[in-house]
């Protein structure tokens, strides 16, 4: 069994990736609950149904949410008066209804998953790194925000002064989360965002020394190329969290207590003796996924690097 630690975006295309290589029934992945959240007493939980919705092949052009889906229902919301920035379809609301009855009659959100997976046809197993409440909380000059009102309401256009993982210390991991991280055969750490969708389910008590005990078997791909995250906010993520260096480099040291490999872009290929220098295995190649190839190609190329 294949192991991948997932946040949204970029994770899923990794998770994509490597469903095509080794194929759903042997893939799990442990995905992050942070970015969840509440609109209009529905629970969303964002990184859990970009994955679901691109492993069971319904996922949008582009990259999250239904294809070919309509808005009628937040338009309708819009017309009550109610805020409407977060892009809810109404094909996808069935997911959030449902999901909230479910939770509701007191199954725990792994189970739900399950069951909504299986109903979607999606034959790797997917599940939330807990079961408990766990929001991103990020404070910024004019206030705090939600993870959802920091990215997507606010673009992310401000500097963070703090980053908080509100819940995490007391959370436990979901059923199956350290059982599939002592036994995966290689584990992939997804070139998702370091500090907000990685950085969370290593935080949940339990996880991060989990893992430290499989380091040789795990791969981290990086998110970053040169000194830019391949996409989106990541710098001022690292910035908020303390961290002033974007950078492969900076990943992998993030990292090295857990992955022993570390996969980085051709164009980064010249800091492989600076990782190697603090005990990481580097592969170099292209990491950023234009084609839909690209996935399986980077999926495999990171699965051999633990050998290679
Ligand atoms: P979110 O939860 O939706 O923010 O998504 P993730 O945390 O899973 O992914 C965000 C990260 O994915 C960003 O830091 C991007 O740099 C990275 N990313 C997006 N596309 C690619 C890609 O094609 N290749 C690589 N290596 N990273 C990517």
């Amino acid at each position: 069994m294949i192991l991948a630690l997932a946040g949204g975006t970029g994770g899923s295309k990794i998770v994509d990736g490597l469903a095509q290589v080794v194929g759903q029934d042997d893939l799990v992945a442990i995905v992050n609950t942070g970015d969840d959240g509440d609109f209009y007493g529905l629970r969303v939980c964002p990184d859990l149904d970009i994955n679901m919705y691109v492993l069971a092949r319904v996922v949008d052009g582009r990259g999250w949410g239904f294809a070919d889906d309509t808005f009628r229902c937040l338009e309708g919301l819009e017309t009550y008066g109610n805020e409407a920035w977060f892009g809810l379809g109404d094909r996808d609301l069935a997911t959030h209804l449902h999901r909230t009855a479910r939770l509701a009659e007191g199954l725990p959100l792994s189970e739900v998953t399950r069951e909504l997976c299986d109903r979607l046809g999606v034959a790797a197993r997917l599940l939330p790194m807990t079961d408990d409440t766990v929001r991103t909380r990020i404070r910024t000059t004019s206030g705090e925000h939600s993870f959802q009102e920091y990215l997507v309401r606010d673009g992310a256009s401000e500097d963070i002064e703090r980053i908080e993982m509100r819940g995490v210390a007391s959370s436990h991991p979901a059923p199956g989360v350290i059982e599939a991280i002592e036994a995966a055969d290689r584990v992939v750490i997804c070139p998702s965002s370091p500090i907000v969708s990685i950085g969370t389910i290593l935080a949940v008590p339990g996880v991060r020394p989990a893992l430290a005990a499989r380091r040789d078997e795990v791969v981290a791909i990086s998110p970053i190329v040169v000194n830019a995250p391949v996409e989106g906010p990541a710098a001022r993520f690292l910035a908020g969290a303390g961290y002033r260096e974007c950078s492969a480099v900076q990943m992998a040291r993030l990292y090295a207590d857990v992955a022993g490999t570390f996969v980085l872009d051709e164009q980064d290929v010249a800091r492989v003796p600076v990782l190697e220098d603090f005990g990481v295995r580097a592969r170099a190649t292209e990491i950023v996924m234009r084609e839909p190839a690209d996935r399986p190609r980077l999926a495999e190329f990171a699965l051999n690097a633990v050998t290679a």
